[in-house]
């Protein structure tokens, strides 16, 4: 597709901002629209998985996050109130070796830094929000929030679960409480008095689970998050919660569970939504990538992998394209199989919770890939 093609991103999370990057790495004019005023350091901690790694690394955008980020050993799956191991998976060198890069849990912040660092100065405009996309037959007309209009000749909708972008594409399509909430925390793993807890643990419950990781190497910070059935009833992303209210999900739990929810000085709780899975992912010049259309539990920690590397196989579709139409096709053919096999997995929550080889998951490689159908 022409270098000179005016390519608009709505939205700056994890997937935008890869795209975008990625896009102007190539010589595409790619600017961003992103609602949000700025991005806050809020407590949240990601895995890092190889096959993310791969494309940050194509990035350059790997190596101080892999200075940050803690390279767990192995990930343990754990029984919720006796502690009995489950499987462990073996991660560190031996899943370098294996996976073709390594894998980390970091900072969520410190993961979508690494990433905006990439972009061009000044091509991400901040406080614009997207209320209506228009195509007249010639160009798309964007309209945001502020009363402002943008032109666009290809819209990427990278703004998340409940995306714009999509109703434009396939029509009215709310987000949906899936009835599980998830509890975070972080605070100074020090308030634990000496302690000693894994890397990186997910104690698996009759239904409910919690994740406890730590998110640099200098394990300063411990977090944990959860899942736990739940109500949500407010327009907000996420609250504030009572440490009382996550003790009482989490009761009978492993004492070494029961402690690190004891300790944490403030707990937030956030709905889990995902979307209806929908079909096609463009219209016209609209193409949607990430959460916007396919916004899944998770459950395999893998809902932002799967922005990333959308962004990936997208930014090689228009590169190699002589025009969108045929882009979006051969992106659509080449991410669906793979999106909907992790979209089942992570609903089914069975991932490394007995021995399990994650090599088409770990090993894949959006960088690289044959684009196309592959089989999964
Ligand atoms: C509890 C929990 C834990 C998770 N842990 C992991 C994990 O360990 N690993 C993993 O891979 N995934 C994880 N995920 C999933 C992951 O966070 C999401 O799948 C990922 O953030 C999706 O990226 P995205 O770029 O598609 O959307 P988002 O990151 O949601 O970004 C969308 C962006 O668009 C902007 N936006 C929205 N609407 C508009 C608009 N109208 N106009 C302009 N801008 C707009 C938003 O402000 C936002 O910046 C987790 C999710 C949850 C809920």
């Amino acid at each position: 597709m022409k270098r000179e093609t005016r390519i608009a991103i709505i939205g700056a999370g994890l997937g935008g901002a890869t795209a975008a990057a990625l896009l102007q790495r190539e010589g595409f004019r790619a600017r961003v629209y992103e609602q949000a005023r700025s991005f806050e350091r809020i407590g949240a901690g990601i895995h890092v998985s190889a096959n993310v790694m791969k494309v940050l690394r194509h990035m350059d955008a790997d190596h101080r996050l892999s200075q940050i980020g803690i390279h767990p050993d192995v990930f343990t799956s754990r029984k919720w109130d006796t502690g009995e191991v489950l499987f462990e998976l073996p991660l560190g060198n031996i899943g370098e070796q294996k996976y073709g890069a390594s894998y980390i849990t970091v900072h969520r912040y410190d993961l979508h830094a690494a990433i905006l660092e990439k972009i061009q100065p000044g091509t991400i405009e901040f406080g614009r929000r997207l209320t209506n996309a228009e195509f007249d037959g010639t160009v798309v007309h964007l309209r945001f929030g502020d009363g402002s209009v943008v032109d666009a000749d290809v819209v990427i909708g990278a703004d998340g679960v409940n995306s714009k972008v999509r109703e434009a594409v396939v029509g009215p399509s709310a987000s949906r409480f899936t009835g599980a909430v998830a509890h975070r925390a972080m605070y100074p793993s020090t308030l634990l008095g000496g302690m000693k807890v894994r890397n990186c643990t997910k104690w698996w419950g009759p239904s409910s689970h919690i994740l406890i990781y730590y998110i640099e190497q200098s394990r300063e910070e411990i977090y944990l998050v959860t899942s736990a059935k739940g109500d949500w009833h407010s327009q907000a992303s996420w609250e504030f919660c009572s440490r009382e209210e996550l003790a009482s999900a989490f009761e009978g739990f492993h004492p070494e569970v029961r402690k690190v929810i004891e300790t944490a000085p403030e707990v937030t709780k956030w709905p889990i939504l995902d979307i209806e899975p929908i079909d096609t992912w463009s219209k016209g010049r609209l193409v949607l990538l990430g959460d916007a259309c396919h916004a899944m539990m998770p459950y395999m920690a893998s809902g932002a992998a799967m922005a990333i590397e959308d962004a990936a196989l997208l930014a090689r579709c228009l590169l190699r394209s002589d025009d969108y139409t045929n882009a979006f096709a051969l992106y659509q053919t080449s991410r669906m199989p793979r999106v909907t096999k992790v979209h089942r997995i992570s609903a089914e929550n069975t991932f490394l919770r007995s021995p399990t080889d994650p090599t088409w998951v770990f090993g894949y490689d959006a960088t690289s890939v044959p684009l196309g159908l592959q089989q999964q």
